[in-house]
């Protein structure tokens, strides 16, 4: 039908559908969903407007809608044990502004980390609403380490009393002690908000710490290691469940997308199976497994090693930019993003080093084997900066390899 309807945007979905499946994925925000999400989110769910919450929505016919919401909410405070969830911001970055605006106001101080060293930018970057609307301050990693400080954490907390902390990153590779972080921010008299947007999947599975016991608020995205559709969600204490809720709708946003509802449901349910825990548990050893093997092959890896589904490539010794990296490998049909190093000297568009992941190609089930093969096609693409005939090539056979494991499309 959309053939018919719109050959353009057809084809271009069928292109998009082969990208997908001819490279080999290792931006580690992606992953490819199941059929099942795919066909809640291509429901026609998507023509019902639903503005409110069950059994308090401003528009008639919602009783199936309501329904499916309350089965993902319960879902989700299942999964992670919580007291209260609201399963409607459309993303992870509605989720922090929701909860900001929920107990904070304008010019109040948010104590975030820096977006240089890994945090994310609703984490107070100046250029994002959480630097305009409040008064942002940061911390950093320490620079023998490369890793978080919580003494010096806990020092520019006492220095800039923060209202909020905001802890959770988009590119760190290590365990975040979320207990130590509630600490800090008990003792200057903060709340807590935990963003484990890229961890969510690996605490589902108990892989890494839970921040539910220890912070106010966590926030989240579905689409990352969760494996769900493209979308947000908050945790919050009881207390304060009226308050998120009413930031999210009406403060934020309006009707929520309730076909996306129906997709995180289904992957809350598939993230409750014994399958989905030894998915998890592969990711993590498949990242552990290549960050050791680059490193042999004398990659840089920041902090050394990996606790979680990321790694930090500093590329600074093998001659190349982030950013020239990110392209060449491009080419060659693997995708990566550039990506800060702590205290790079180099701008942020440019950029030292890249960020590789391995939730993807873990959900394509790809293990050790393959990612030495990876290993190996990273080590012959950038060695073809000047070689555009090899990397022609080279990218027909990571076609060839990438083809050979299937991911769903609808
Ligand atoms: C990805 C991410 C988000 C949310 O991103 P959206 O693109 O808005 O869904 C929020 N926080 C962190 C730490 C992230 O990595």
């Amino acid at each position: 039908m959309l053939g018919k309807i719109d050959p353009v945007i057809s084809e271009l979905i069928k292109g998009e559908t082969r990208r997908e499946k001819e490279t080999v994925n290792l931006i580690a925000s992606e992953n490819y969903v199941s059929r099942a999400v795919l066909d809640a989110v291509g429901s026609l769910l998507t023509n019902k407007y639903a503005e409110g919450y069950p059994g308090k929505r401003y528009y008639d016919g919602c009783n199936i809608i309501d329904r499916i919401e309350l089965i993902a909410r319960q879902r989700l405070i299942k999964l992670f044990n919580a007291d209260h969830a609201n399963v409607q911001p459309h993303a992870g970055s509605q989720a922090n502004m929701a909860v900001y605006l929920s107990v904070l106001k304008p010019q109040d101080t948010i104590l975030g980390m820096d977006l240089a060293a890994g945090g994310h930018l609703t984490h107070g970057a100046k250029i994002n609403f959480s630097g305009m609307v409040f008064n942002s301050v940061y911390y950093g990693v320490n620079r023998e380490t490369e890793q978080l400080d919580y003494d010096e954490i806990l020092r520019i907390a006492e220095e800039t009393k923060p209202r909020m902390i905001v802890c959770g990153a988009s590119s760190y590779p290590r365990i975040i002690d979320f207990k130590k972080f509630s600490e800090i921010a008990k003792k200057v008299g903060a709340y807590l908000c935990a963003d484990i947007a890229h961890i969510a999947g690996l605490i589902a599975a108990g892989l890494h710490p839970s921040p539910v016991e220890h912070a106010e608020f966590v926030t989240g995205t579905t689409h990352k290691t969760l494996r769900g559709p493209r979308g947000g969600f908050i945790l919050c204490q009881s207390r304060f469940a009226s308050q998120v809720d009413r930031a999210i709708f009406p403060g934020i946003q309006g009707g929520p997308l309730v076909h996306v509802i129906a997709g995180k449901a289904v992957a809350f349910k598939e993230a409750m199976t014994r399958s989905f825990v030894s998915y998890q548990k592969k990711i993590i050893s498949n990242s552990r497994y290549m960050a050791c093997e680059l490193a042999k092959r004398n990659y840089r890896i920041v902090t050394g090693g990996t606790d979680n589904h990321l790694i930090l490539i500093d590329l600074r010794n093998k001659k190349i930019t982030g950013i020239a990296a990110q392209q060449i490998l491009g080419e060659a049909g693997i995708t990566v993003n550039r990506n800060a190093i702590p205290f790079d000297p180099l701008p942020p568009n440019i950029a030292s080093g890249i960020r590789v992941g391995t939730a993807a190609i873990t959900t394509r089930g790809m293990g050790k084997k393959e990612i030495d093969r990876i290993i190996n096609f990273i080590d012959e693409a950038l060695s073809y900066q000047n070689n555009p005939s090899q990397l022609r090539l080279l990218r027909k056979r990571i076609k060839a390899f990438a083809s050979q494991f299937p991911i769903h499309a609808r």
